[in-house]
């Protein structure tokens, strides 16, 4: 399995990635990337 950030497209082969699910799927994101997800800065 190959999962991409969903907020910077990063692969987990690269970074560790979290899952989540949101609305029934499942998705992916990099610790960097959670932070911003969480504060909801854009
Ligand atoms: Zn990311």
């Amino acid at each position: 399995m190959d999962h991409k950030c969903l907020n910077c497209g990063i692969a987990s082969r690269n970074v560790l990635l979290l899952s989540c699910e949101f609305k029934g799927e499942m998705l992916f994101v990099c610790i960097k990337c959670l932070p911003i997800l969480i504060h909801g800065s854009r």
